[in-house]
């Protein structure tokens, strides 16, 4: 796959293209950006350009070479791949330092500390960086101190935030953007076994440019959902209406598997942030292609907060951006495992007053 396939990042590709002529490629960076804007096939298009044997132009990977064969397969053996698996909450130290009874013996900091196979460097990926907890961090506090030559180490988060400062300060840090409804509607389009009954441009325009939000809005039921949460945050008054039931029912349908239920819970969450976000922009005035698909929602909510509650724009944005705070710190509480069920109401009820203008009282 070139790098033309590669839509949106343009800005970060020249940067490594200047780095690399300049023979500048730092040791680690940090990739942060929205889930399912293309930052971890960027990285492996980066690490097969890198250890291309073929190409002809500087950070152009051939594409047929046995190199960038294996890294296409995720079978080179100089690049080292670690994410998280899907039942634990974070990434385990072990990937990083080997098991217990074989400390530094495996795991990614020794592996990247070998000699190169057949690349003439090392390339490790870890996703999921959000997930590192301190353990995994300080596990690499050494490789990313004292980095093995001409190695190259990538970690893939949400945003900088949401990571360990230590990890944050050692790192190049390359934002990567959301991607236009137009792109997530092509690249959706070129998925074989993408099945669906909402038009691939409803799904994109709900998708907040996150081509993996797209693919999970593909299901009928979460689409559905999706319209319902947003006419309840519409309504400023989400949770009434035992519409804390549909919810709980939402996350019911995800299966018996308690991490499916938060992960759920999770998007509703970045549903809400997406409809906060949408309505700071919309009280403001500020021009944002993102709401477009939700202006109804945004204006009938901004209606009813300016006419019945009589607040200003500026008071509506600080509403907002308080009640985007309390899903962050609802969001953080489901991934300590907090029952849905208990979380739920009180999120709703802060989220309510907010946007009713009431003073809030953080606790
Ligand atoms: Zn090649």
């Amino acid at each position: 796959m070139p790098w033309s396939e590669i839509l949106n990042h343009r800005s970060a590709l020249e940067r490594f293209q200047k780095s690399v002529a300049n023979n500048r490629l730092a040791s680690t960076y940090l990739f942060v950006g929205k889930n399912g804007v293309g930052k971890h096939l960027f990285a492996l298009k980066l690490a097969q350009a890198l250890l291309c044997e073929g190409n002809t132009e500087p950070l152009t990977p051939c594409g047929t070479c046995p190199s960038c064969a294996q890294v296409s397969a995720q079978t080179h053996p100089d690049l080292i791949l670690v994410s998280k698996p899907a039942d634990k909450a974070f990434i385990p130290l072990e990937f990083f330092i080997g098991k217990p009874e074989h400390r530094r013996q495996t795991g990614l900091c020794h592996e990247i500390g070998l000699k190169p196979f057949r690349g003439g460097r090392k390339i490790a990926i870890i996703d999921d960086a959000d997930f590192l907890n301190i353990e995994g961090a300080n596990s690499l506090l050494k490789t990313l101190e004292e980095p093995p030559a001409s190695s190259l180490l990538i970690l893939i988060g949400s945003s900088e935030q949401k990571q360990i400062s230590t990890i944050v300060s050692r790192s190049q840090t390359v934002r990567f953007g959301r991607l236009t409804d137009e792109e997530v509607a092509s690249i959706l389009g070129s998925m074989k076994d993408l099945e669906t009954t909402t038009p691939l441009e409803d799904l994109a325009a709900a998708s907040g440019g996150s081509v993996s939000r797209a693919v999970e809005l593909a299901d009928d039921e979460t689409y559905l959902f999706r319209q319902s949460f947003m006419s309840a945050m519409a309504s400023i008054d989400p949770g009434k209406d035992a519409f804390v039931g549909e919810v709980l029912a939402f996350l019911d349908a995800a299966g018996k598997d308690s991490a499916k239920k938060r992960d759920r819970l999770v998007m509703v969450g970045d549903f809400a942030i997406e409809f906060l976000r949408g309505l700071i922009s919309f009280a403001l005035g500020t021009n944002s292609n993102e709401i477009e698909s939700m202006a109804n929602g945004l204006d009938s909510a901004v209606n009813l907060m300016q006419t019945r509650k009589r607040m200003s724009g500026q008071q509506i944005a600080e509403a907002a951006s308080y009640s985007i705070e309390r899903t962050i710190r609802l969001q953080s509480d489901v991934r300590t495992n907090a029952t849905p069920a208990n979380i739920i109401p009180p999120w709703f009820r802060d989220v309510a007053r907010a946007l009713h203008g009431e003073a809030l009282i953080v606790g």
